[in-house]
């Protein structure tokens, strides 16, 4: 039983006419937050990270923790904290944490995010994966949630050892708008975090479907409650 934080509260869906996705033809998936959501797991991770400050600082667990919830790193991720915090470069955090945790042993399979993805309706898309997770442990990951290549094809996975600088980086963004050849507005980002996925995919004027959203935000073209509520955007 978990008894830390509510990671995830309950929102609600904000559209009132059903978005446009005419002049969509790729979809690019953030996978942690996006294609699920699980407490325990979050707060493994989120451990993790406090137990790396208070390594790098050679502070007890509490006092770091303390740190990490300073008002002043109150807008930036886990990663982007711990970097500014120990002045670690984020992306060597990011791979010590994914060979800790691993995610797989949290997850279970997802039928309705199945149903969804074997939609004729989303199966008309190219999909890319495009996530701040390593290549290992987000394989691990789509099987674990059972998007097996049998289900959908991504056309390719951009992971954390595809850049030289992560997400919110233009340059990952960049890297797919090539790979595609297709004008920033065929494609729709569809991540859970404004800053990381959402800002910077829209500011290269790729549409953008903001899930998990508690509040609404000029930088999201479509919010959504839920990962399963693709499907009524179809
Ligand atoms: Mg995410």
């Amino acid at each position: 039983m978990f008894h830390g934080y509510n990671f995830f509260p309950e929102i609600k869906s904000r559209f009132l006419r059903k978005p446009n996705l005419k002049n969509i033809q790729v979809l690019i998936w953030d996978v942690d937050g996006t294609l699920y959501r699980n407490d325990n797991l979050a707060n493994e991770i989120y451990n993790s990270f406090i137990q790396i400050v208070a390594h790098h600082l050679e502070i007890d667990f509490n006092t770091a923790k303390k740190i990490f919830q300073k008002q002043k790193y109150s807008r930036k991720t886990w990663g982007q904290k711990t970097e500014k915090i120990t002045g670690l470069k984020e992306k060597d955090v990011l791979y010590v944490i994914e060979k800790q945790v691993d995610k797989s042993d949290f997850l279970e399979k997802d039928n309705k995010l199945i149903a969804l993805f074997k939609d004729k309706k989303i199966q008309k898309f190219k999909h890319y994966i495009l996530t701040n997770s390593s290549r290992h442990q987000t394989d691990k990951v789509l099987t674990a949630l059972g998007l097996i290549p049998e289900v959908l094809n991504f056309e390719e996975k951009f992971t954390l050892e595809s850049f030289k600088q992560i997400k919110p980086h233009r340059s990952c963004f960049e890297k797919i708008l090539s790979h595609s050849g297709l004008a920033p507005g065929s494609h729709l980002m569809i991540g859970d975090e404004l800053v990381v996925d959402i800002i910077p995919a829209k500011k290269m004027g790729i549409k953008t479907c903001h899930v998990y959203s508690s509040k609404k935000s000029k930088y999201a073209d479509i919010h959504l409650k839920d990962i399963e509520s693709f499907s009524q955007i179809l």
